[in-house]
């Protein structure tokens, strides 16, 4: 056996718990899944199929936990686990699925299919089966601390442009603060006016926050390659830096994986609880809103629609608060159909916008969300995750839609903010 082989079959037992095991022994092969899945629905290709795509854990779990599984190995009945189980399936997990979690909402035995695929991710990782993009950003991470490359000069850079078009000062290292703010590398590079817009906001209401000059990024690359040890050790990063600027929340930004991974796994992946509490933005302006602190003025008319993150809304349950945030200053908000807890991905996430080789297949299922915008034909499309916004870009570019102008639901408050102090 190949030392590749067997790194990947390790990281795969590690991941054996006992939900991977009863959801196996659940699964009664309705293919009901593959109805949710972008790449089934958009493809037609059914080894797109969502349960197919954890085969290789199947596989190992039949072998090596089961007595049927057992007996038959060693019987000669069931072959061994091969390198190519593993490398057949590289492309169909790091290229074919977004965790997008759409459907482990429709198993009928509730199975989490999209845990069970980020499982198959760590053995493929260990074994050496990631994409190459993926692979660099995850380097990126670990030894500049950002997957694009963004240093603090840049973070400065971007901090000093908004800081002379805000005419605010954005707070850097401020001990005791009671918020700590996190940027996505993707926020920074692409979309800064959301800082700008952060800081509009926070100096209206009232809210002390920071920056951290020690760590400020909000991807984790380690958990979109799969790979657990580098997703805690990038959540080591943001709970040293929270610890030393003594905050009592950390503020997830607009991106959607982030979210997720800050504010359910990370304690799972360091092995204690974290000394602070996490917010999405959209919590908190909401909170804001609900507590009369966050004041908007004027509206738009125009038909604005919202794009729901799979991560912060699917799987985080950020579902309301960007609609109660949208009712302030949209009054012709449109949902599309099949929306909220059902919304289709963008086809962006989980790392795939990172993996140049699915660009063709990502752009290829954006047609289920073009089918919900067709339906509806908003002016504009508001949603609160920058990855999403970047491959909604990128959609909208390639199906000739770029007339629907893309939103962030933070600046589009700060548009409307009321500027005076709490
Ligand atoms: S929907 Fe659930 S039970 Fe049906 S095939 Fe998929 S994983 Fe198995
Ligand atoms: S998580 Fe999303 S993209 Fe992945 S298999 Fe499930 S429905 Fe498809």
């Amino acid at each position: 056996m190949s030392d590749n082989l067997e790194r990947g079959l390790d990281a795969m037992r590690s991941q054996m718990d006992t939900r991977v095991m009863s959801y196996f022994s659940s699964c009664v092969h309705c293919g009901i899944c593959a109805d949710s899945c972008l790449f089934c629905t958009e493809t037609e290709d059914p080894r797109y199929t969502p349960i197919y795509k954890a085969e290789p854990l199947r596989k190992l779990w039949k072998r090596e936990y089961t007595f049927w599984g057992k007996l038959g190995s060693k019987l000669g009945l069931l072959k061994p686990m091969t390198e190519s189980d593993l490398s057949d399936w590289e492309e169909l997990v790091y290229d074919g699925c977004t965790m997008c979690s759409r459907c482990s909402m429709v198993c009928p035995v509730g199975i989490d299919i999209a845990y069970m695929i980020r499982k198959v991710k760590e053995g493929l990782a260990a074994a050496g089966f990631s994409p190459e993009g993926l692979v660099e950003a995850g380097k990126r991470a670990v030894e500049i601390g950002s997957p694009m490359g963004v240093t603090l000069k840049t973070l400065e850079a971007t901090i000093r442009v908004q800081e002379k078009e805000t005419g605010l000062k954005m707070p850097m290292d401020v001990e005791g603060a009671d918020y700590l703010c996190l940027f996505s590398s993707g926020e920074i590079a692409g979309f800064p006016e959301f800082i700008g817009s952060l800081a509009k906001i926070f100096k209206a209401t009232g809210v002390s926050w920071t920056i951290s000059s020690d760590y400020f990024e909000a991807t984790n690359t380690g958990v979109q390659l799969g790979n657990s040890k580098m997703a805690a050790t990038l959540v080591e990063r943001v709970v040293s830096a929270a610890e030393k600027l003594k905050v009592k929340h950390v503020i997830s930004p607009e991106c959607g994986h982030a979210y997720t991974t800050i504010r359910w796994d990370a304690p799972n992946f360091i092995g204690r609880p974290l000394p602070f509490k996490v917010v999405h933005i959209m919590e908190l302006l909401d909170e804001l809103r609900r507590d009369g602190r966050l004041k908007t003025a004027g509206v738009s008319n125009d038909k604005l629609s919202y794009h729901d993150p799979c991560n912060a809304g699917r799987r985080g349950g950020v579902l309301n608060q960007p609609r109660d945030l949208l009712g302030m200053v949209a009054p012709n908000f449109t949902e599309l159909p099949e929306t909220g807890a059902m919304n289709w991905c963008c086809g962006g996430g989980g790392g795939v916008s990172s993996n140049e080789r699915a660009d063709e297949l990502r752009l290829k299922v954006f047609s289920a969300k073009k089918r919900q915008l067709d339906a509806v034909k908003p002016d504009g499309l508001v949603t609160a995750c920058s990855n999403c916004r970047h491959m909604l870009e990128d959609g909208l570019e390639e199906n000739d839609m770029e007339d629907i102008e893309l939103l962030g639901i933070t600046e589009l408050i700060a548009d409307h903010l009321v500027e005076e102090t709490a």
